[in-house]
């Protein structure tokens, strides 16, 4: 059933050759240490994990799904998965970037990074598991007491217990200000929390001994809306002192969805009934606890669209070779067959192509913003940490939304390139669409992460983020203005960057007058700014490829085939983007609700 390789060879360029990442990560006295060639055995080791323990599965595991007991409220992962999952622990890959004074081996995020798009690009559905106990490790690891932390982190570490994050309700999903669950205190400290949450990834499972839920729910009394919400750590068995499982806790999975793809991963209603829960983040400051969870899952779930855009794409490229149809426009190619293999076709190129961009734009996006993560966390200079954290809250939105929307492009044309095969199931294309569609949704939908971006990222604080970005940008375009051989990227580039500004201000504007203005602007605008974004990276590692194509390495010549693709189809879009973005929000709100 198909293949994945790593793309180590891509991975490498982006980390050593974009990113620097040893001079960078010399920089920070956490990660001093650590060299290119450990970086280098660890995507080796985890890209034959990936390869030969999870990709198996994928597609076995998509057509099993998971099983629940509705007398026992247990769910069954498919098979294999529980003895993959212990595979991994003992590998210690749980460990990767976590806090060696809880047990983790404290290697930097930048690392992990790449481990995940692998992951990902694996099986996404068994992924989620330990993605999600990451998140929560790194809520309690931020907000927990000195007890919470010694009790969850090591375990939450070596990956006994797994985590989830339990927002969702029946009637509120983006908005949280309406969730109803309830935490009562108790005498002791605790509280008995009673409520409804639906949709919880991995909310019950077969594959770890414990299950640390972050549960969202109000306190007596709390303010109504957003501002009324605590945050709670609520096991599923009661952990005795020293760690062990203590009594079963009443949070029990009613059911599990039903739903189009990540079959492999159990979506679960989770049922609260006086459900014994510890306050991580103090009262009434529990979205301030659980952002820290959900920028996480954020940067994960782009992660997720760039997993799957690359495995796609390696078994459409595969398969594009390999079928023969019809005979090149411009006369044979394969003249010892009777047809020539697809990947002669424009058209065929046109679609691999934009999987292709669409992976390595974002493998270079993320492993940026990973860094930055890093840097954020450890540089001993507090402006530095500032400055990257600020960077870090712009991009997010653009990673969760513009990686996945493209993720669905992609994973649709790779599935194209097979024509009907790619419809038919035993071929695997179509589970990879499948998967795709929800990491538009979750997480926050693309329509928030726009709102967020050009709301609060950007308008509210008066554009500083972005400025600080902009700077970047304008000084990359002056030191290679004048390079001829550069002009046809960084004309672009500067171009757009001048675009994106005018049109910052131009909805700034318009917002004054009328707040509609940006809920009509933001999606067009998010895609903007990523292509933004897509052109200061594909510029600088075309420069990379320039300076290097010499050297004879067929990568570079494929790096700047890839780019110039980029610019000449991808990019243009941005031009139908903007005219969307400024046409404002009376062609969306003229029209009553009733004549539609
Ligand atoms: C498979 C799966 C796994 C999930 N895993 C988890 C999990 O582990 N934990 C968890 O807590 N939740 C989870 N979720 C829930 C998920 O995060 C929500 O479904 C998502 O946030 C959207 O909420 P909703 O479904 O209630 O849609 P709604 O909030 O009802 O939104 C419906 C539509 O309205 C749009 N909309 C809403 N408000 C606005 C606005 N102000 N402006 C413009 N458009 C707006 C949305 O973009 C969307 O298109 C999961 C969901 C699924 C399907």
């Amino acid at each position: 059933m198909g293949q994945y390789i790593a793309p180590l060879r891509d991975m490498q360029f982006v980390l050593h050759e974009l990113l620097n990442v040893e001079s960078e990560l010399k920089q920070l006295p956490a990660h001093a240490e650590v060299d290119a060639d450990i970086i280098n055995q660890i995507l080796e080791e985890g890209g034959k994990f990936t390869s030969e323990v999870l990709f198996p599965l994928n597609h076995s595991g998509d057509r099993e799904g998971c099983h629940h007991d509705k007398a026992t409220h247990t769910v069954t992962t498919p098979k294999g998965f529980k003895e993959a999952y212990e595979q991994y622990i003992t590998a210690g890959w749980p460990a990767l970037s976590c806090d060696p004074e809880y047990g983790g081996q404290g290697l930097p995020l930048v690392v992990n990074n790449s481990f995940y798009e692998m992951l990902n690009s694996a099986n996404q559905a068994w992924s989620m598991y330990p993605g999600l106990s990451h998140g929560a490790y790194e809520c309690i690891h931020e907000h927990g007491t000195a007890e919470q932390k010694a009790l969850y982190l090591p375990k939450l570490i070596s990956g006994e217990w797994t985590g989830t994050m339990c927002l969702t309700e029946p009637h509120c999903g983006t908005d949280l200000g309406l969730l109803r669950s309830k935490a009562e205190p108790q005498a002791d400290g605790t509280y008995k929390i009673t409520g409804a949450k639906i949709f919880i990834s991995a909310g019950e499972h077969d594959m770890s001994k414990n299950i640390v839920h972050l549960v969202l729910a109000r306190l007596p009394g709390a303010p109504e809306g957003s501002k009324g919400i605590s945050l709670f750590i609520v096991p599923k068995f009661l952990p005795n002192a020293d760690g062990s499982n203590g009594a079963r806790n009443p949070i029990f999975c009613g059911a599990i969805e039903e739903k189009m793809g990540i079959h492999a991963n159990s979506t679960c209603q989770m049922n609260l009934d006086g459900a014994t829960g510890w306050l991580i983040g103090g009262p009434h400051k529990g979205l301030n606890a659980m952002f820290v969870f959900m920028n996480a899952a954020r940067l994960g779930v782009g992660m997720q669209g760039l997993g799957l855009t690359e495995v796609a794409y390696q078994n459409a490229l595969v398969y594009a070779k390999d079928r023969i149809q019809m005979r090149s426009l411009s006369g044979p190619k394969a003249l010892d067959k009777p047809a020539d293999p697809i990947i002669v076709h424009a058209d065929v190129r046109r679609m691999l192509l934009t999987a292709k961009a669409y992976a390595e734009g974002a493998r270079a996006f993320c492993s940026y913003v990973a860094l930055l993560l890093d840097k954020e966390l450890n540089h001993p200079d507090e402006e530095i940490r500032k400055d990257c954290a600020d960077e870090v809250a712009l991009l997010t939105p653009v990673i969760k939304a513009f990686i996945t929307d493209n993720a669905w492009t992609a994973t649709s044309e790779c599935l194209q390139v097979y024509g009907g095969h790619g419809f038919i199931a035993e071929w695997g294309m179509e589970q990879y669409v499948r998967d795709a569609r929800i990491n538009m949704i979750y997480e926050g939908t693309n329509t928030v992460q726009s709102l967020d971006l050009l709301g609060r990222k950007i308008l509210m604080d008066n554009g500083a983020k972005l400025r600080k970005f902009g700077a970047k940008v304008q000084a990359f375009v002056e030191a290679n203005g004048t390079n001829e051989a550069m002009a046809e990227f960084v004309t672009p580039l500067a171009e757009l960057g001048d675009k994106v500004t005018k049109l910052t201000m131009e909805i700034g504007m318009k917002a004054f007058q009328n707040p509609d203005e940006v809920g009509a602007a933001a999606v067009p605008y998010l895609r903007v700014v990523g292509h933004m974004v897509y052109s200061y990276f594909f510029a600088q590692m075309a420069k990379i490829a320039l300076e290097k194509e010499a050297s004879g390495d067929t990568f570079y010549k494929a790096k700047l085939a890839t780019i110039r693709f980029y610019f000449a189809r991808l990019y243009p879009e941005t031009a139908m983007l903007i005219r969307q973005a400024r046409s404002g929000s009376a062609n969306l709100l003229s029209l009553e609700a009733d004549l539609f």
